[in-house]
C-alpha cells in the first residue's frame, strides 16, 4: 500500500497527480515482475500477480518514488473479525521477530463496520499477544506498530509502515534542465527539484583535454545514481574548450569565471528550450565561492533569459552533504576529478562585478559563433539504473 502525502490535499486536479504517480510506479517496478496497480482512498495498491517476487526490493524501490509518503506491505483479507484475526496471526509474526514491544492500531474507513477502531485495535493486540511469546505492549515507544485498516472492499493488516520519499510525482511540475557538474551540490539541487515534481534533464560542460574522460564518466555515474529517485536522466554534454581558450586569450583574468558562467547559462537555456524545459537548475549556494555572491549571480542570471532555480541557495555545505549522503551521490562527487570551472581560474575573481563592465569584457571575446558551434555539437546520453 502506497499512501500519498500532499497529493491527497489537492483539489480538482488531484486525479492528474494520481495518474502521474500510478504511471511512475508501474514503470519503476516492472523490472521486478508483473503487478496490478489500482487506487482508492488516497492509496495506491500494488498487488503482485505472481508469488516469488522480491518484495524487499519492490518495497525499497517504492520508498524512493516521489509522491508517496508511506509504504507498507500489507496482507489483504475479507472484512470480518474472524478473517482479520486469522490473517493477522498468519502474516504479522514475521515482522515481530526480535522485537520486544509493539502497539496495535486500527483505522476504520468503512463506518458501517460493526466494531469501533479501539475495539478492533484491542482485538488485534490480543491476537499478537497470543501468538508471540514474551512481546510486550508499549503505547508510547513501540518497536513496531501493528495496524488493521478496514477499507471499502477489504481489510488490511500490516506492521512495516515506512516513511517514503515524500514530495510530488516526477513530471507533475514540468521539466527542468539541471546544470550538472561533478561536485556535491548540483546532484542535490536536481534531487530537490525532482522531489517537488520536476522531470530533470541535465547539461554537463566538459573541456577536453583540460578535463578528462574520467571526469565525464563520473558525472554520468552521478546522473545514474540520481535516476534512482529522479527516473532516467538524459545528460546533454557540451564542450566549452574553445570558449574557455577564447576567454583566456581575450578578457581580463578576473572576469574569466563570470563570463564562462554566463556562457554556460546561455547554452543551457538554449538546450533547455530545445528539450521543452521551462527552467534551469544550478547547485549554487549563497556565498559558497566567489561566483556565488549575490552580485555575481546577479550578472550571470540575465544571460539565461529564463527562470533559474537554485534550491541549495540557503543551505550550508554540511546540510548539502547530508542530503548527498542520503541519495548516495556523495562518495562519487568527492572523487578528485577536475571540472571545467576549475581550470584557468582567476587568482582574484570579481566578487562585486558590475554588469556594464562584464558586458564590455564579453563583447571582446565575441563568443556567439563559438556558442552556436558548442550547442550544435552537443551530444546526449540517457542514464538510468542498471537493469532498467
Ligand atoms: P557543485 O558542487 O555542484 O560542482 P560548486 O560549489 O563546485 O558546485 P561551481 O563549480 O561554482 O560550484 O558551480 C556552481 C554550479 O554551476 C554547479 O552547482 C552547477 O550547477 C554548475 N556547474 C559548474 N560546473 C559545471 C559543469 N561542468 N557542467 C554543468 N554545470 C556546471
Ligand atoms: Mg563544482
Amino acid at each position: 500500500m502506497c499512501k500519498y502525502g500532499e497529493i491527497a490535499l489537492k483539489g480538482l486536479n488531484k486525479s492528474h497527480f494520481e495518474s502521474t504517480l500510478s504511471k511512475e510506479i508501474k514503470g519503476r517496478i516492472s523490472r521486478y515482475g508483473s503487478f496490478t496497480v489500482t487506487r482508492a482512498q488516497s492509496t495506491i495498491y500494488v498487488v503482485p500477480n505472481d508469488d516469488g517476487i522480491n518484495s524487499e526490493a519492490v518495497f525499497s524501490e517504492l520508498c524512493k518514488i516521489f509522491g508517496i509518503a508511506t509504504v507498507c506491505r500489507a496482507a489483504r483479507t475479507e472484512k470480518d473479525m474472524d478473517n482479520i484475526i486469522s490473517t493477522l496471526k498468519e502474516y504479522i509474526p514475521r515482522f515481530l521477530e526480535s522485537k520486544k514491544t509493539f502497539k496495535a492500531t486500527a483505522k476504520r474507513a468503512d463506518k458501517r463496520f460493526p466494531l469501533t477502531s479501539p475495539e478492533i485495535a484491542a482485538a488485534a493486540g490480543r491476537a499478537v499477544l497470543e501468538c508471540i511469546p514474551n512481546i510486550k505492549v508499549s503505547l508510547e515507544n513501540p518497536d513496531v506498530t501493528v495496524t488493521v485498516e478496514v477499507r471499502e472492499k477489504y481489510a488490511f493488516v500490516h506492521a512495516d509502515a515506512s516513511k517514503a520519499a515524500g514530495g510530488m510525482p516526477v513530471g507533475s511540475a514540468g521539466r527542468a534542465m539541471l546544470l550538472l557538474s561533478g561536485g556535491i551540490d548540483s546532484p542535490v539541487a536536481g534531487y530537490m527539484m525532482a522531489k517537488r515534481g520536476a522531470k530533470i534533464e541535465a547539461v554537463h560542460f566538459e573541456s577536453f583535454p583540460y578535463t578528462s574522460e574520467a571526469a565525464k564518466e563520473k558525472v554520468l555515474e552521478l546522473a545514474r545514481i540520481m535516476s534512482d529517485y529522479c527516473g532516467p536522466i538524459r545528460v546533454n554534454c557540451v564542450s566549452v574548450t574553445e570558449i574557455q581558450e577564447r576567454l583566456r586569450n581575450t578578457v581580463d583574468e578576473e572576469y574569466f569565471t563570470l563570463l564562462l558562467r554566463r556562457c554556460m547559462m546561455r547554452i543551457s537555456a538554449r538546450i533547455a528550450r530545445s528539450r521543452y524545459c521551462d527552467a534551469l537548475v544550478t547547485g549554487e549556494s549563497l556565498g559558497q565561492v566567489a561566483s556565488q555572491t549575490m552580485l555575481a549571480m546577479g550578472v550571470t542570471d540575465p544571460a539565461a533569459g529564463m527562470l533559474v532555480f537554485r534550491p541549495c541557495i540557503g543551505l550550508d555545505k554540511e546540510e548539502i552533504i547530508e542530503t548527498a549522503r542520503k541519495i548516495n551521490t556523495f562518495e562519487t562527487s568527492v572523487l578528485p576529478y577536475e571540472d571545467c570551472c576549475t581550470i584557468f581560474t582567476p587568482r582574484h575573481p570579481k566578487t562585486r562585478p558590475e554588469l556594464s563592465k562584464v558586458l564590455e569584457q564579453e563583447s571582446r571575446a565575441d563568443l556567439s559563433e563559438l556558442e552556436d558551434r558548442a550547442f550544435e555539437m552537443a551530444d546526449a546520453v540517457i542514464m538510468k539504473m542498471y537493469g532498467d
